[in-house]
């Protein structure tokens, strides 16, 4: 299969936001070694573009990733894709909103994780971020769909963009690439900032009406909106 001309650019346009957004994951330390990754999808085609298998974070560039269609075999591209490329392509056949998908072993998330809680939602940066708690997904074996039927079916109908798969990790959705490794970095956050209240005493939690407005200002208030045409 080879990519149509008008394609090739979205997918250069993506390979080089995937590679670069892979530097994010080292600078808020979200990695260790070559696991984590990013992916994307190609806006107005059924690709997604994602980080190559165990290559060094140093060595990523945007001609390094890969370019797969949405069942996960590879359309374009030298190396071999993310071993964890068949849960992104799941994701992306069921979530049709979805831009974006980032998964990382990050050290507080993985802790809560490996016990199979939901982080709780006692933070009003966790009502802004995620709408809620963070939920945890079923234990899913690692090389078939399962981690992205468990993502998919944790996340439908949940305002997070966050899920923590059991004794795994985390996985994170967004409109794009952005949104989704953003989601990542707060996960990390305030799985560290709730873990370290739990040692000082019994985290308070906000009252459902509270998050709900919270989450309401931040979504749809908050931030830089782009200039009106007519201004
Ligand atoms: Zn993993």
């Amino acid at each position: 299969m080879t990519i149509a001309a008008d394609i090739a650019t979205l997918v250069a346009g993506a390979r080089s936001r995937v590679s670069e957004l892979h530097g994010e994951l080292v600078r808020y330390g979200l990695v260790a070694w070559t696991s984590g990754n990013v992916s994307a999808r190609v806006p107005g085609a059924d690709l997604m573009v994602i980080k190559p298998s165990g290559v060094s974070y140093d060595d990523l560039t945007a001609a390094t990733m890969v370019v797969c269609d949405l069942n996960g075999t590879v359309v374009d591209g030298d190396l071999s894709p993310s071993s964890d490329t068949a849960t992104h392509a799941y994701v992306y056949r069921h979530m049709p909103q979805v831009g974006g998908v980032v998964h990382t072993h990050s050290t507080y998330a993985c802790a809560w994780a490996a016990r199979g809680e939901p982080v709780p939602c006692v933070l009003t940066a966790m009502a802004d971020e995620f709408g809620g708690e963070i939920p945890v997904g079923s234990f899913a074996p690692i090389g078939d769909e399962s981690i992205g039927r468990g993502i998919v079916e944790t996340l439908s109908g949940h305002r997070s963009p966050a899920v923590l798969m059991r004794s795994h990790g985390a996985f994170t959705i967004g409109k794009d690439a952005r949104a989704a490794v953003k989601a990542a970095v707060m996960c990390e956050d305030v799985a560290r900032t709730v873990h370290l209240s739990r040692q000082l005493g019994k985290p308070l939690p906000i009252p459902p009406a509270d998050i709900d407005r919270l989450y309401d200002r931040y979504q749809n208030a908050y931030g830089q909106r782009p200039p009106r045409l007519a201004d």
